[in-house]
């Protein structure tokens, strides 16, 4: 017994059994995830920066 293929739908964002999707009629060809988006991951790199950039501060001021 196969494992249900699952198709993903960009418009409405959720995982479809159908090859169309019930909610929007949309075709869906592709079952592949979607990918993470490059902003978010230069958020989380921008963030930790900044987070290790205040440490920095945080340990300059304690023993200065
Ligand atoms: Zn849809």
């Amino acid at each position: 017994m196969a494992t249900e293929a699952e198709a993903w739908c960009e418009a409405c964002e959720a995982w479809r059994e159908e090859d169309q999707c019930p909610a929007c009629g949309q075709v869906l060809v592709d079952a592949e995830p979607p990918p993470v988006p490059w902003h978010f991951k230069f958020l989380v790199v921008a963030t930790v920066l900044y987070l290790v950039w205040r440490a920095v501060q945080l340990v300059v001021w304690w023993i200065g």
